[in-house]
């Protein structure tokens, strides 16, 4: 087994000073993720089960309305071949697996490229999806073809940057090591001019939170979309208005834990700042269809037949199903605090869902 990420983070910062949450962050999901399987369900009395659960995970339903939404603006828009579907942190290739076996159905069969940078995870979504092609970002996705780009729990992983207020000003918020354990801290130079004017003087405690990666990812996607065509989604776990505050949290076996405990071992997750990713996508030359809360788009989507025609089939399966159904709409589950974030490229359509034109 290798050493443990705290001890690592112990001694650079003994050597070399407090480093930043972003770093920390950066690194501890880039462990996380590498050397493990997380998704899955709780098994009580035993460490086997998952961290956490996510939407595909949870139904079938849930890729096969993305596949269909996919599917249903690319028909819309000229059904061009070839076409790309490109997932971002695809997982255990479950939900590209529904997708593309419903958009099969309605005649698209896109290549398949996958971004994922665990080696364990690829070797799952290898069995999920044979013959998808990977890369470690979007840079090496081909250039010559409209992508239907997918992301869910994908920007909510990227490492974010914090600012704290004190009362000598803005500060980046680091991690120092106290006593032997990792404790978040301000650092010692000044970052007034890295903060929005109207916050230069806000109450000392304020905390904001950028995400440079997220940023990243929404620029190259836009620039994309306004160069190849094609359309993206992006679900996450995220505000649709702009906040202040940290939203830095762990989850270890479905429970939250402390961040600075333990790195490596547990989900490091942000919410995603939606307000601000739509207007950069815009301002790269990518069309924004709407930002709406999860529930209400799969409802849109007609999640509600899609269960009906399941439990049809499978009686013996309708209570489930209708369990299932409602952890994804539902408002006290993911339906509310889950956002899908639609993009399209210039000249596409309106996609489904997203309001009165598209919906
Ligand atoms: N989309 C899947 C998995 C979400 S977990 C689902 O909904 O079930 C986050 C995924 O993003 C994992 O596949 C993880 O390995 C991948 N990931 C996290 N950070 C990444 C990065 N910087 N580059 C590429 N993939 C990353």
């Amino acid at each position: 087994m290798s050493e443990p990420l705290a001890k690592i983070f112990e001694r650079l910062i003994v050597a070399t000073g407090p480093i930043s949450l972003l770093q920390y962050m950066g690194e501890a999901n880039a462990r996380y993720y590498a050397s493990r399987d997380p998704l899955g369900a709780a098994v009580s009395g035993s460490d086997k089960g998952g961290d956490f659960v996510t939407a595909p995970e949870i139904s079938q339903m849930f890729g096969e309305l993305i596949g269909l939404w996919l599917a249903d603006i690319w028909a819309r828009g000229g059904r061009a071949e070839p076409v790309l579907y490109v997932e971002l942190g695809p997982g255990r290739g479950t939900l590209a697996r529904d997708a593309l076996r419903a958009a099969k159905r309605v005649g698209l069969a896109p290549q398949v490229h996958f971004v994922e940078s665990s080696p364990a995870l690829r070797a799952i979504q290898a069995a999920a999806v044979p013959d998808a092609q990977w890369h470690h970002d979007l840079s090496t996705v081909p250039l010559n073809a409209p992508i239907l780009l997918v992301a869910n729990e994908f920007l909510d992983a990227l490492p974010v940057r914090q600012m704290v207020k004190t009362e000598a000003g803005w500060r980046e918020r680091m991690v120092a090591c106290e006593a032997g354990r990792l404790v978040p801290v301000a650092g010692p130079r000044p970052m007034d001019a890295a903060v929005p004017a109207d916050l230069r003087d806000a109450d000392p405690g304020t905390i904001i939170e950028t995400c440079p990666g997220a940023a990243a990812v929404m620029q190259e996607t836009a620039r994309r979309l306004a160069g190849q065509g094609g359309a993206a989604l992006f679900v996450d776990y995220g505000h649709d208005t702009p906040r202040i505050g940290s939203t830095l949290q762990a989850v270890r076996a479905h429970r939250k834990v402390d961040p600075f405990v333990a790195p490596g071992e547990a989900d490091l997750t942000a919410h995603v700042d939606f307000p601000t990713l739509s207007q950069m996508a815009e301002a790269n030359g990518a069309r924004w269809l709407g930002t709406v809360a999860q529930g209400p788009w799969l409802r849109a989507l007609g999640i509600e037949a899609r269960a009906a025609s399941l439990s049809a089939h499978a009686p013996d399966h309708a209570a489930a199903i209708a369990i299932a159904k409602e952890r994804l709409i539902g408002e006290a589950e993911m339906g509310s605090l889950f956002k899908v974030m639609g993009l399209a490229a210039p000249g596409w359509p309106d996609g489904a869902g997203f309001g009165p034109n598209g919906g």
